[in-house]
């Protein structure tokens, strides 16, 4: 029998191939078990190990989810990721990361070579729900969940998408059904997380009269919250009908180094 407090190894994943996509998202190919594959995502609780660190101690999970770390200096930080695409079939998962400066995970990617690990504690939902309108809101890290939303749409979705990037070189492809407007939004020379595009954008719409309507949402915090709060507000979105997270703090790290 299994002890009720027993725990199982963290999935490590191999990273197996490196594209610039932009000047600032590089996107890292991973590979692993099948199963790690299909396990790791949408969203990704990814445990990042300090650059140049040839032995990260690897937490393990509870059964309970619950992550359980090793004692002492571990050199394993935790982050919250996007799988912009999981193919369990070719044992790949894709990862586009924002290459904004030195926090672990940005440093770790800005460092990645083909055989440098990474490990996934668990995956969870992307917060979006099917709806004949959609509202997409959001930066660069937020893009691979766009992206995801989009490809899976059903067809006759109609809506908008508002893209925040730094500029016209950040742009991607965004495939997306034919009735779903995509607007990027360029910062031009405006720091991220210190830009009101988003926000502007979303107060400049009217709501629209469709009913089955969703609006999701996902960027720096504080430009997340004035979102959520002109949707609740102006459009009287009820908590069923919108998911509006922020992906990252301005001037904070989303968690401790161990
Ligand atoms: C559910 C979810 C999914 C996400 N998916 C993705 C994804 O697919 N790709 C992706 O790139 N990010 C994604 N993010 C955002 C990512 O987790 C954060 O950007 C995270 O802070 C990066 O960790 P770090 O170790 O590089 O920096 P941290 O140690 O967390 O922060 C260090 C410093 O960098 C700043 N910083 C963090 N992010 C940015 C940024 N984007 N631009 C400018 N400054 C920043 C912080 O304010 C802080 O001052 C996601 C977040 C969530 C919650």
């Amino acid at each position: 029998m299994t002890a009720p407090d027993a725990t199982r190894p963290v999935d490590v994943l191999t990273v197996e191939a490196i594209v610039d996509v932009t000047p600032s998202v590089r996107r890292v190919v991973l590979t692993g078990t099948p199963e790690a594959v299909a396990a790791a995502g949408p969203t990704i609780s990814l445990l990042v190990p300090r650059v140049d660190d040839p032995a990260p101690r690897w937490p393990a999970v509870a059964r309970d989810g619950r992550i359980v770390w090793p004692t002492g200096s571990h050199g394993v930080s935790l982050r919250s990721y996007t799988a912009r695409r999981q193919d369990p079939g070719r044992a790949e998962v894709e990862i586009d990361f924002v290459l904004h400066g030195d926090g672990p995970a940005a440093a770790w990617a800005a460092a990645a070579r083909p055989g440098s690990v990474v490990a996934v504690a668990g995956g969870g939902p992307l917060g979006e729900r099917p709806a004949g309108w959609l509202l997409l809101a959001g930066d660069e890290t937020a893009l691979p969940a766009i992206t995801r939303i989009l490809a899976e749409a059903p067809p006759a979705t109609r809506g908008v998408a508002l893209v925040e990037v730094a500029g016209a070189d950040e742009e991607q492809p965004l495939p997306a059904p034919e009735g779903v407007a995509i607007r990027w939004l360029h910062r031009n020379g405006t720091p991220p997380g210190e830009s009101t595009l988003l926000a502007d954008a979303v107060a400049a719409l009217d709501r629209p009269a469709a009913e089955d309507l969703f609006a999701w949402v996902a960027a720096e915090s504080a430009a997340v919250r004035t979102v959520r709060a002109d949707l609740r507000g102006r459009w009287g979105l009820g908590r069923a009908q919108h998911h509006a997270i922020g992906y990252w703090r301005r001037g904070r790290a989303m968690s401790p180094t161990g």
